[in-house]
């Protein structure tokens, strides 16, 4: 296993969450949404608990948070943190008119861990904007059923998770080493 911290994201990168049902059975129910869970879920998170330190950080609410982290892991014990919206910081965008959510992963360093050794998986790069070195940007899941972005993640991850600092390699087009 290795020392590093990976940090998870929750909708469009391990689930879609719907208020109103797709077309394709649902993997569970929470709060109140109908979950669909990504193809290759159960090995990527079996996977990175195997070679990881593993932590889950939404822009989800706690409640949220925890039911869903529930769900997957069937309790959060594993993990080094489960954090929610209240550790995000709100921004707003005057060319959208909107307020977005950042993850600024110095609160992630406060509680001890090395930024070299942090990686953040996110389908929302404004999301890392403070840290972009530590991300690895994927492709948004909406319920795909022949999505296969976690199967090339698995790869990905091992490729890298002995690197000495992870914020040196550039992880921008992880695809195409994969592919
Ligand atoms: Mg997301």
């Amino acid at each position: 296993m290795s020392d590093k911290l990976l940090i998870l994201d929750l909708d469009e990168t391990l689930i879609h969450a719907e208020l109103v049902p797709l077309e394709l059975p649902h993997a569970f129910v929470a709060c109140p949404y109908f979950i669909y869970t990504r193809p290759y879920l159960d090995e990527f998170l079996a996977f990175c608990q195997q070679h990881f330190k593993l932590a889950v950080w939404t822009t989800g609410n706690q409640l949220y948070a925890d039911t869903i982290v529930a769900h997957l892991l069937g309790s959060a014990d594993q993990l080094e943190f489960v954090w929610a919206r209240d550790r995000c910081i709100s921004h707003y965008h005057s060319e959208l008119d909107c307020n977005y959510y950042i993850k600024d992963l110095k609160k992630v360093k406060r509680h001890g861990y090395d930024l070299e050794d942090v990686l953040v998986i996110d389908d929302s790069p404004e999301k890392l904007e403070r840290q972009y070195s530590n991300l690895i940007p994927v492709a948004p899941y909406y319920g795909e059923p022949a999505d296969k972005e976690l199967k090339l993640l698995m790869s990905y991850l091992a490729s890298i998770e002995e690197a000495d600092n992870i914020r040196s390699i550039d992880k921008r087009s992880w695809h195409q080493q994969v592919a």
